[in-house]
């Protein structure tokens, strides 16, 4: 089996699908794990955006797997090559997993660049075309821990026709069995584990054929795609996850990808999902944001990160700076209800730590006012202090749900998370019906 080394195992399900586990077997020797639910720790390039590898540091309990976008790494395919020892010691990771997925879950992705032989990736010189053969070339000159398989995900889009989803269903599995075969030949690759790719658009029975086909592989786990906030509707969106989960067997981890938001990363936990890809903070970070939703269900109120009272009063207000008014949620790059702005002018005074009771470097040592000056005459360490305080911050919500799952405590966490604006202002932010037209 392509990565027979990694192991989930369950130690709870709540609920019937949500569950709370340990994957097992990860890093070169096998000795490291990883708490589910979690996210994985985004970069560019296998560094996290802002951060050095010694600021990066400073932030506690982060997960142990760095996710890498091949769509960064193509371009730089013959440096890689020539330097022999893969990406991680090419970008001096210390102590982590690697996993290199296809595309960037935050940064646009055109359509309408496949074949039936090749998908496209865009890096920062444009479109690169990957057939199965460049694409393992790239993943054996990368040499991660875990990859996806190459996978045909332009169905996403709400105007994908029914043959243009079972197109792009039939394709991706051509490509696993491709890549599968390549991937036993390879010596290279003998201890990496691959994961296959569930595709169907927004077609339940599609969705369930590619999930069963992929099932019956001997893949590692499995990767949901087309699933990204906007893409569809959210009720749908879960009613196809669940439907998915149902298929995969259940000691083989599910990661859904282009999912951030924390009330979606709820829901979609609830229909079976183990992991997240973890970009939803740098998005904050690029608005100039600092995440402030509370996900205390600790009953010691300094644990987590703030006191309810006042997370809950700064959540309340925090959408109230978008600059059109309105707390949208269509587009991946507005603001969202989780997060304040700290541009606002309000701020400029305010010296309270951007989440008071917060453990991280930022909001140990500045205030508000200092970010908010930092922002306004564009220096650099606000997106370095903003990104330390929204890195915590998010890794802090996925420890407090595994705590969640594991005390009973899951509907306490939904409300918490929840219960500032995107509940005050009802009918603006959680109508789910207004979250359904991006194409
Ligand atoms: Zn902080």
């Amino acid at each position: 089996m392509a990565g027979s080394r990694m192991q989930l195992e369950l130690s709870r399900v709540v609920h019937g699908t949500a569950r709370l586990g340990v994957l097992k077997g990860l890093g070169s020797t096998g000795q490291h794990s990883l708490d589910v639910p979690c996210c994985l720790l985004y970069t560019h390039f296998g560094t996290v955006p802002h951060l050095t590898q010694d600021t990066l540091h400073t932030i506690s309990s982060l997960p142990f797997v760095t996710q890498v976008a091949l769509s960064h790494v193509a371009e730089h395919q013959d440096v890689l090559e020539e330097f022999k020892d893969g990406l991680k010691k090419f970008a001096g990771l210390r102590d982590t997993a690697l996993f290199c997925s296809l595309h960037d879950p935050a940064a646009p992705c055109p359509t309408g660049y496949t074949t039936n032989k090749t998908v496209s990736v865009w890096g920062s010189g444009g479109r690169i075309d990957m057939s199965v053969a460049k694409f393992m070339a790239l993943q054996k000159v990368v040499q991660p821990d875990w990859y996806q398989s190459m996978a045909d995900g332009e169905t996403w889009q709400i105007n994908a026709s029914r043959k243009r989803v079972r197109k792009s269903v039939d394709r991706t599995l051509a490509h696993l069995d491709e890549c599968l075969l390549l991937h036993q030949k390879s010596q290279e690759l003998d201890r990496v584990s691959m994961f296959g790719v569930v595709e169907g658009g927004d077609i339940l029975e599609e969705r369930v054929r590619s999930a069963r086909e992929t099932a019956k592989r001997p893949v590692a786990g499995f990767c949901l795609d087309g699933f990204q906030s906007g893409a569809m509707d959210p009720t749908l969106r879960i009613q196809l996850i669940s439907a998915v989960t149902k298929e995969l067997p259940e000691d083989k981890p599910r990661l859904l990808q282009g999912v951030g938001r924390p009330d979606e990363v709820l829901e979609c936990v609830e229909a079976g999902v183990d992991l997240f890809e973890g970009f939803f903070p740098f998005q904050a970070t690029e608005r100039g944001c600092a995440l402030c939703f509370s996900f205390n269900v600790s009953p010691d109120p300094e644990r987590a990160g703030g006191t309810q009272t006042d997370l809950d009063e700064e959540q309340h207000t925090a959408g109230e700076t978008q600059p059109n008014g309105d707390l949208n949620c269509d587009d991946q790059t507005q603001m969202t209800c989780f997060e304040m702005n700290l541009r606002d002018k309000r701020y400029q005074d305010d010296f309270r730590p951007l989440v008071e009771g917060c453990g991280c470097y930022c909001c140990k040592n500045h205030q508000r006012a200092y970010v908010h000056h930092l922002l306004v005459t564009n220096e650099l360490l606000a997106g370095v202090l903003l990104m330390i305080h929204n890195t915590s911050h998010y890794q802090s919500f996925f420890h407090s749900l595994r705590e969640a799952l594991a005390g009973d405590k899951l509907d306490l966490l939904k409300k918490r998370v929840l219960g500032g604006s995107c509940q005050l202002a009802d009918g603006i932010n959680v109508d789910n019906s207004k979250r359904n037209d991006r194409d």
